[in-house]
């Protein structure tokens, strides 16, 4: 999809058959969940809706692919080394950004950075950026405690919300006792602790 063009319905239709053929079908109601809660945040908050349908609908792209080929990317891709001693998690938007860039041929560098960052936030976040981040917290087939709280300070402070979602993600964490990936930490410091 070229930068320059307008996204239309036929331009949605195939993008749609591209990333369903990437995942469950489970993930993929997931991901068309995540599109209908950006689209709304994006209205409401006044980004591209366009923007926020094709960073929603390529969010999750990576998710599936296997570790090897992450580690691949990671090196051939000039990604800093260190990602190697993570995983999945953390692996599959920020480094699933560049497959989507070579295999979608999405070159739009909002688009790509808001799914960079979808997983653990970042101190400095665009319009973009916040919007997929919560999105993917809030989106209709969510259901766990809290998620209520999320939607509604969501429509009314998407800065608020992005800090609730930080700290009740890293609480979540630190209480499964995995490890907490800096960027993760550095999120919350700006957004939670307001350092
Ligand atoms: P999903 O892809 O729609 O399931 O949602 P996310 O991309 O937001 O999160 C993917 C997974 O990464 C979730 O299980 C999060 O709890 C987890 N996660 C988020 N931040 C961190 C982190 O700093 N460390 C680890 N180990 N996992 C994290
Ligand atoms: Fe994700
Ligand atoms: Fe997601």
């Amino acid at each position: 999809m070229n930068n320059s063009e307008i996204y239309t319905e036929l331009d949605r239709e195939l993008l749609i058959q591209k990333v369903q053929m990437q995942m469950s079908e489970k993930r993929f109601r997931h991901v068309l969940g995540v599109e209908e809660a950006a689209i709304a945040l994006a209205g409401k908050y006044g980004a591209s809706i366009e923007k926020a349908s094709i960073a929603a609908l390529v969010h999750d792209y990576a998710k599936e692919r296997p570790d090897e080929e992450f580690q691949q990317t990671i090196r051939k891709e000039g990604f800093d080394l260190d990602l190697l001693h993570w995983g999945n998690e953390i692996w599959h938007g920020l480094v699933g950004a560049n497959l989507v860039q070579r295999e979608l041929g999405i070159d739009d560098e909002e688009i790509l950075q808001a799914m960079r960052v979808h997983t653990t936030g970042a101190a400095e976040m665009s319009l973009l950026d916040k919007i997929i981040y919560v999105a993917d917290y809030i989106e209709p087939g969510r259901n766990f405690p809290g998620v209520e709280q999320a939607r509604e300070l969501a429509i009314v402070d998407l800065d608020a919300a992005v800090a609730y979602e930080t700290k009740h993600t890293l609480a979540y964490l630190v209480e499964k006792e995995v490890p907490i990936y800096p960027k993760t930490l550095e999120t919350y410091n700006k957004w939670v602790a307001k350092k």
